[in-house]
């Protein structure tokens, strides 16, 4: 496909010829899914392992050459890299994918799935939030399922950013300088080995970005960067950061993702037949696609009536304010030629995106999206509902029931999610092929067959994992005589591995009610700290540096965590990210979320904890709402809206502490016929995979999207 461009693949590791592919293998993502690709760069030094963040490219990098000589020697080492080398052979070169053997006939066809962020490790945090990790997970089950995407985004040089917190509870940012010789990117060149480059028509210059490729298994995913020499200094940072709150910079970013995308893809070779917009961030890529099509002949009408039945938008915020929309006097500013070339006026142009807000109108990305694509998406059910009311306006001939905006409730990567002994233990008793039937209900149905105590043993041990990096965490901290001992305390040091222990983490946004839980701070402590059932908890998250409201919020958290009163069972972990998402969602015994509902439109971290046996305790929001059955966890208030936030704060609150205090605490703590393990507990852990792990992944999500949206748009 790609013909007069290669990828120059770097090969400057000085490697022992045995066992040279490792270089090879951190240059495709699949390890990072598959805990025996994983393992192998791992065990060769473990400690250099975390210290690198989980990068094996900084990882071969830095490691004694001694250690990889002995590796090199190690029969026991060889085998497993033989064995790796092979599954990973196995899984490039296989050509009967799901997806082959299924649709055979639609073996050339071509899907562009864009999208603002992409969370695909830890070692590369250029995601915000969930948005990102579910375009990660798309991906990854994408190339499972062998469907024919490629990814477009930004490869942003520092990332989203490092979070400190002081020592009374402020957060404090600073940035990532990512040495990309460190990436797993793969620069494309030109055949005068020159970066290939696209540029877009800003008012007054020309931007240009270099395209990088970043291998997800068999998916390609493109990442545009604008640090070039052709730019001026400032348009070089133009792709350095995530979600810029100047207006400018982010509808320069935007036309560089939608139009900017648009060509690379091209001048790579592709034909995309289905365009995928992950959110309205990429929507400009619609006004670049009519305008090729004005340039053979078409009118606007034409291409656009052609265009809407390729193009796919799913939404994401049910909140109205988190809709990405500029004002109009910046689309005078940024689009005159853009309306021309399209043979537009520009009313007409302002008319694809106009939204009428109190204040006066605005260009909307999602309008222009919806406008422009004939298949939309919500993320859950009820976010359906929100989305078909607050997009009605669009079709105001129409009831909101009839606006025509479906939903796929979103998934999680088993693969990249699932605990590797949780792994173990499925392939012993749900059968080694497992994997291949996750989506299948009654495949789950065998959870039954694990025996109670080796179930609890591998929960133990997650737990056991994550109460450790806390306190190894706080230890260096202490070491470093930069945190004082109430910080240390505040971080994790007094964790017990025996304490039923609660889990709460995501973006501190203000909706996210990470405060209800310290509503009756009284009645918290009491049961906090009861002698015989203690309970714990532990928060993370980030907050956006310009959100004044939600640093707050983690201030009133840090502040309680380093409260004596609270004996060092209410812990704050710095700096989420994926790494401590995942310790987290699989190590604590309960996950609990509290949005302000409707306000969280599918919420995938209670899928990752479910998956992985921690029971959810949450509000009927999102995704739990289909997914709580009354017995495979707990709900937070009632399945109902409210007009007065304060009543529903107050109704929630009510219900969480009598929830935890008569029924979560006294079943965690039953009577042991088991050692510590409560045969209860166990039991629900069981009904909440049985009903849950099958519906919740991204395999059943990807397959919904390949039913309801591209198989219908590929035969348009
Ligand atoms: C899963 C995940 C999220 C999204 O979780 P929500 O349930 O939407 O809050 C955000 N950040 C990280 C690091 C995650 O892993």
């Amino acid at each position: 496909m790609i013909r007069n461009f290669h990828k120059v693949f770097p090969n400057h590791y000085h490697l022992p010829e045995r066992i040279n592919r490792l270089g090879e293998l951190a240059y495709n993502l699949w390890w990072v899914w598959n805990p025996i690709g994983l393992r192998i760069y791992l065990q060769l030094d473990r400690r250099l392992w975390e210290k690198v963040n989980h990068n094996p490219i900084a990882f071969l990098h830095q490691i004694d050459e001694a250690k990889l000589a002995a590796a090199s020697r190690d029969k026991y080492f060889l085998e497993e890299y033989d064995h790796v080398m092979a599954e990973f052979d196995a899984y490039m070169g296989n050509e009967n994918t799901w997806f082959a053997r299924q649709y055979p006939d639609l073996k050339n066809r071509q899907i562009a799935y864009f999208s603002f962020e992409f969370g695909l490790h830890e070692s590369m945090p250029f995601y915000a939030g969930g948005l990102g990790i579910l375009a990660g997970d798309h991906l990854k089950e994408a190339s499972d399922l062998g469907l024919p995407i490629t990814g477009m985004g930004f490869i942003y040089k520092q990332g989203y950013f490092v979070q400190k917190i002081t020592e009374d509870g402020w957060q404090e940012t600073s940035n990532y300088h990512f040495d990309f010789e460190e990436m797993p990117i793969i620069a494309i060149v030109d055949d005068k080995e020159k970066p290939l480059t696209v540029s877009v028509k800003l008012p007054d210059r020309t931007v240009h970005a270099r395209v990088w490729m970043l291998q997800v298994g068999r998916v390609s995913l493109y990442l545009l960067d604008s640090n070039v020499p052709q730019n001026s200094v400032n348009d070089r940072q133009l792709t350095s950061r995530l979600y810029s709150s100047d207006l400018e910079i982010r509808i320069s970013q935007e036309m560089l993702l939608g139009m900017g995308g648009v060509r690379a893809l091209r001048k790579l070779g592709y034909k995309p037949d289905l365009w995928h917009m992950n959110e309205g961030h990429s929507a400009f890529l619609t006004l670049e696609n009519v305008r090729e099509l004005i340039d053979e002949g078409m009118t606007f009408e034409e291409a656009a009536q052609k265009l809407r039945k390729s193009n796919i938008f799913t939404t994401h915020t049910p909140v109205p304010a988190g809709n990405d929309q500029f004002p109009i006097w910046l689309i005078d500013k940024y689009f005159p030629s853009y309306w021309e070339e399209m043979k537009l006026t520009r009313d007409q142009f302002v008319e694809l995106g106009k939204q009428t807000q109190p204040w006066g109108d605005t260009f909307s990305m999602p309008v222009l999206a919806l406008h422009l694509s004939e298949r939309c998406n919500a993320v859950s059910e009820l976010h359906g509902e929100v989305a078909r009311k607050m997009w009605n306006f669009l079709w105001p001939e129409r009831e909101a029931r009839d606006v025509p905006i479906q939903y796929i409730t979103n998934g999680v990567h088993m693969g990249f999610w699932l605990a590797r002994r949780m792994r173990l233990l499925f392939d012993r008793y749900l059968g080694m092929d497992w994997m291949e039937h996750m989506d299948d209900p009654d495949l789950w149905t065998r959870v039954e067959q694990i025996p109670d105590l080796e179930l609890w043993d591998v929960r133990r041990h997650l737990k056991r994992k994550l109460i450790n990096y806390a306190i190894e965490n706080a230890r260096e901290n202490w070491q470093s005589t930069k945190h004082s001992a109430s910080q240390v305390i505040a971080e994790g040091v007094m964790l017990d591995q025996y304490s039923l222990t609660i889990g709460f983490a995501r973006r501190f946004a203000t909706y996210k009610r990470a405060d209800l839980f310290f509503s009756d701070y009284d009645r918290l402590l009491r049961l906090i700290n009861d002698q015989d059932r203690p309970l714990q908890i532990i928060l993370a998250g980030k907050a956006h540096p310009a959100d004044e409201p939600g640093k707050l919020l983690i201030q009133k958290v840090y502040r309680v965590a380093k409260d004596a009163r609270s004996g060092g069972r209410i812990v704050f972990l710095e700096d989420y990210d994926l790494n401590i998402a995942r310790l987290l969602v699989q190590g604590v015994d309960v996950w609990m979320n509290t949005p302000r509902r409707p306000n969280e439109a599918s919420g995938t971290s209670g899928m990752k904890a479910a998956i992985n046996g921690t029971l959810n305790f949450s509000v009927l929001d999102g995704w739990w709402r289909e997914g709580f059955n009354g017995s495979n966890g707990w709900a937070i208030g009632n399945d109902e809206d409210y007009d007065d936030p304060n009543k529903q704060d107050e109704v929630d609150a009510a219900s969480l502490y009598n929830t935890l205090e008569n029924e979560i605490i006294p079943l965690y703590y039953q009577t042991r016929s088991m050692g510590d393990a409560s045969p209860q507990w166990i039991a629900k852990i069981k009904e909440n995979m049985r009903s849950l792990s099958w519906q919740f992944n991204t395999r059943r999500m990807v397959k919904e999207y390949l039913h309801k949206m591209y198989l219908p748009a590929f035969k348009e």
